[in-house]
């Protein structure tokens, strides 16, 4: 794992008194400061040190996209190496701000109908980079005074969290205890790499946070074509383990989500719905989030609106929980799937 700038201030502050490197610690995730230099608290002295050798944010803003609703703005961020990832705020209904974050550059996962798996892997991110995405975007809603804070965060944006595993376990880590984001609040969606999921089951220190999985295709093979990271067994393996998962976790908030992009004449036919709602009977406690296709130029038709209401009524009238995703972000190609590390247009919001 790399460096982080926890240890960076405790190898830096290595004469000092301890209290000294837990004050820079504390400070670097408080909402209150923008930059080592505000943080009156320590000596000038040290706080030169500290802005010498440890950056403050690990990403460069190229640019700010918002959109014309204002409810959804993507930013392109630069990392040390040079290295460009999107992240994405969006607001809700409630005035509350969700950031989605990026946990790899590229993908490797390769799923057919997403601008980033076209992309290909590039690295993965590092626990600072992916807890800096939503340190950058909670000083700029403080810094463009808009109304609201950052409460809800999602690993949503480029890269499989769980080819990622012991970075994002940090960056969680960092988001739950100094940033206190609630873990009901942070949702980590995963193609389900099978690995992965059997390893958060017994890791005690995987924290409480929400898990969205995206199966898109209750047929195996069908999702193979769609997702070349299908495991042979894939299907019956995942509901092995959500029987695991609903003995390991029975509280009732540690519910399983199932994402389901809605693809015309490839996954939205009633037998389709038929094998959907299967499924999600046998794996017990889960909800089906029916997502609207964005376009990402890769040949696929979103399911017509009319199609995506029938597949709720009929998953609703089989008994299960199910709910269609308010699409945002989408005239600025920072809905899901839409995320390629590159901006169209060059716009500084102010
Ligand atoms: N790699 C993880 C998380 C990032 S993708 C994953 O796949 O779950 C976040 C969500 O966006 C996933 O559910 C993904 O399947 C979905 N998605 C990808 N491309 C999309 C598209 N073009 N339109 C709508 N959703 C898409
Ligand atoms: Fe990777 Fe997720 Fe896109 Fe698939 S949908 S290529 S796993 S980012």
């Amino acid at each position: 794992m790399g460096t982080t700038r926890n240890r960076q201030i405790e190898i830096l502050f290595s004469g000092e008194p301890s209290f000294r490197a837990r004050q820079a610690q504390e400070a670097l995730f408080s909402p209150v400061f923008r930059s080592w230099d505000d943080v009156s608290s320590l000596p000038k002295s040290l706080r030169e040190r500290l802005t010498d050798a440890i950056p403050w944010n690990r990403f460069v803003p190229v640019s700010v996209l918002g959109n014309a609703r204002r409810d959804t703005w993507k930013a392109l961020l630069q990392a040390e190496d040079g290295a460009r990832i999107e992240a994405v705020l969006m607001r809700n209904s409630r005035g509350q701000f969700t950031v989605c974050v990026s946990t790899q550059v590229g993908c490797a996962m390769g799923c057919a109908f997403c601008a980033t798996g076209r992309l290909g892997m590039t690295r993965n991110l590092a626990a600072d980079e992916i807890v800096d995405q939503v340190r950058f975007f909670r000083e700029y809603v403080t810094d463009n005074s808009l109304d609201g804070e950052v409460t809800n965060v999602v690993l949503m944006g480029m890269g499989e969290p769980l080819a990622n595993y012991e970075e994002v376990r940090e960056a969680l880590l960092v988001l739950v205890g100094p940033m206190s984001v609630g873990p009901t609040r942070i949702t980590v969606s995963t193609v389900g790499i099978l690995p992965g999921l059997g390893r958060l089951l017994d890791d005690p220190e995987w924290p409480p946070v929400r898990l969205a999985i995206s199966l898109h295709c209750a047929d195996e093979e069908r999702r193979r074509k769609m997702m070349p990271s299908t495991a042979p067994g894939f299907l019956d393996e995942l509901a092995r383990w959500s029987d695991a998962y609903t003995k390991a976790f029975p509280e009732k908030r540690r519910h399983l989500t199932l994402e389901y992009v809605m693809l015309s004449g490839v996954n939205d036919t009633d037998r389709d719905l038929r094998n959907l709602a299967k499924l999600a009977r046998r794996m017990g406690r889960v909800r089906v989030n029916l997502i609207p296709y964005n376009a990402t130029g890769s040949g696929f038709v979103g399911s017509p609106f009319e199609t995506i209401s029938r597949f709720r009524d009929g998953l609703a009238r089989e008994g299960v929980t199910v709910t269609v995703r308010k699409s945002l972000g989408g005239d600025i190609a920072a809905a899901c799937g839409q995320l390629a590390g590159k901006t169209v247009r060059k716009e500084e919001e102010s």
